[in-house]
């Protein structure tokens, strides 16, 4: 049995359906399908989980709500109308989400999670109408019956653990399950939607319930390439990598697939491919738990910006028990979580995600370091990025580094901090960002352009 994942551009429009449909009658051991919300159809598109985003903010303000709604239903109307279904799929997709807006608002975050899901509960709906229309005899399974628990953590909810014993009787269905993506319950009923992307997580769950022998993941590439293609000019395409590499690689911006996702597949060694719905015949990138070691110590090098480093001083921190800890609580006490913790003798960087702080968390944290924690000097820098050479092998291949740091030097660029070691997989270099094309040009250049190899 295999799981498919068809991600928004694939249930963008009636052709793109199609084509789902397509896929799925090829290959009848495709039983489970899960679906994102209808995407873009073009550049510039919005994708229904935006509009409904801007929906449920309308909502909540009090403001007009029929214009933005009428963007929502336009989007099924016109898939329900090209595919030719009958006017009940789409008088039910209207009623559900009038239901919706109509549910409880005094707590915004679960009324915005309850509308997003929408997005993909009716795509769910919509393409399982079409899949029996098409003679594919298919059901529209609903997550809270099927038991897809999830912890009460709105916007990032996370799945609960009996989660996997309750969806593994999906097996034993005789139809096609449509599963709609992206959302689950708590254990008392109430709707939780996983990060923004997270249809791939719940694929990946369900792979790992029903123990399938593969988890398709079809998106609108052909495979994960080595580099980003809108910087690297036709970059490699990476045939097979393992998880912990798949892992690093979305960690600095590779989108193609949600770093949450891989988490239930890896524990049951399940193996995920990554394919296109408009070139399906494409053998996509496997993602596999070994593989063999290739000639490339490197297997694909990301970058990604939006980082600051915290910044603290203190002469002899090396002899002080317990400073670590104290710094690190009141990041926690702001609820930021960190990247790194590059070290010296008497000074360290903590790196952090940017959109974790604001400038009054700021204030406070470099405040309580210079009182509670008597540092000399402490202050907070953006505008970095990380660019991160990820490869199995790539630890015992002797003078990688040097390679490494000596094309970052090519471009003139600072190196402003190397995290190598605490990963076996990985060497990340933090830059500024206006450095990170360049490098990540001349990285490429170094470790995967035929003159370059070594
Ligand atoms: N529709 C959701 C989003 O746009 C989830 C997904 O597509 O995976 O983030």
């Amino acid at each position: 049995m295999k799981v498919c994942k068809f991600g928004g551009t694939s249930l963008a429009s009636a052709q793109q359906l199609e084509k789902v449909a397509n896929i799925i009658r090829k290959d009848k051991s495709r039983k489970i399908v899960v679906v994102s919300a209808p995407g873009k159809r073009y550049d510039g598109d919005t994708k229904v989980t935006d509009l409904l985003i801007t929906l449920s903010s309308a909502a909540l303000a009090g403001a007009d709500i029929d214009g933005p709604l009428a963007k929502v239903l336009e989007r099924y109307k016109q898939i329900t109308d090209e595919l030719g279904l009958e006017d009940g799929v789409m008088a039910t997709v209207k009623q559900d989400f009038l239901e919706r807006l109509s549910s409880d608002t005094s707590n915004p975050v679960l009324f915005s999670d309850r509308l997003k899901a929408g997005g993909e509960d009716n795509s769910a709906r919509v393409l399982a109408a079409y899949l029996n229309d098409m003679g594919m005899g298919s059901e529209y399974i609903n997550p809270q019956e099927a038991g897809l628990l999830l912890s009460d953590f709105p916007e990032r909810a996370r799945v609960l653990p009996q989660s996997y014993g309750r969806l593994a009787s999906l097996r034993q269905k005789e139809s096609i399950c449509v599963f709609p993506g992206f959302f689950g319950f708590t254990e008392t009923g109430a709707l939780r939607t996983f990060e923004r992307g997270g249809s791939d997580i719940t694929g990946s769950i369900l792979a790992a319930a029903v123990k399938a022998e593969l988890y398709e993941n079809f998106t609108d590439v052909d495979c994960v390439f080595a580099a980003n293609p809108k910087i690297v000019e036709n970059p490699i395409e990476i045939q097979q990598m393992t998880y912990r590499e798949m892992r690093e690689l979305s960690y600095a911006g590779f989108s193609v697939f949600h770093d949450e996702a891989l988490m239930p597949a890896f524990k049951e060694a399940i193996p995920v491919c990554i394919k296109n719905t408009n070139n399906p015949d494409a053998p996509g990138t496997m993602i596999v738990a070994e593989r063999s070691h290739s000639q490339n110590p490197v297997t694909g090098i990301s970058a990604a910006d939006g980082f600051s480093t915290l910044y603290v001083s203190k002469y002899l921190m090396n002899r002080e028990i317990g400073f670590g800890r104290k710094l690190l609580q009141i990041l926690e006490d702001e609820e930021i979580s960190y990247e790194h913790i590059p070290s010296g003798i008497d000074n360290l960087s903590v790196i952090l995600r940017n959109h974790q702080l604001a400038a009054d968390k700021e204030e406070r944290i470099i405040n309580r370091v210079k009182t509670e924690l008597e540092a000399d000097d402490v202050h907070i820098r953006g505008g970095f990025s990380m660019v991160v050479l990820v490869g199995e092998g790539m630890n015992h291949t002797v003078g990688l580094a040097a390679r490494a740091t000596d094309a970052i030097a090519r471009t003139g660029a600072n190196i402003e901090m190397i995290n190598q070691g605490s990963s076996e997989v990985s060497l990340v270099f933090g830059v500024l960002k206006h450095d990170e094309e360049k490098i990540l040009k001349e990285l490429y250049k170094e470790f995967f352009s035929p003159a370059y190899i070594h």
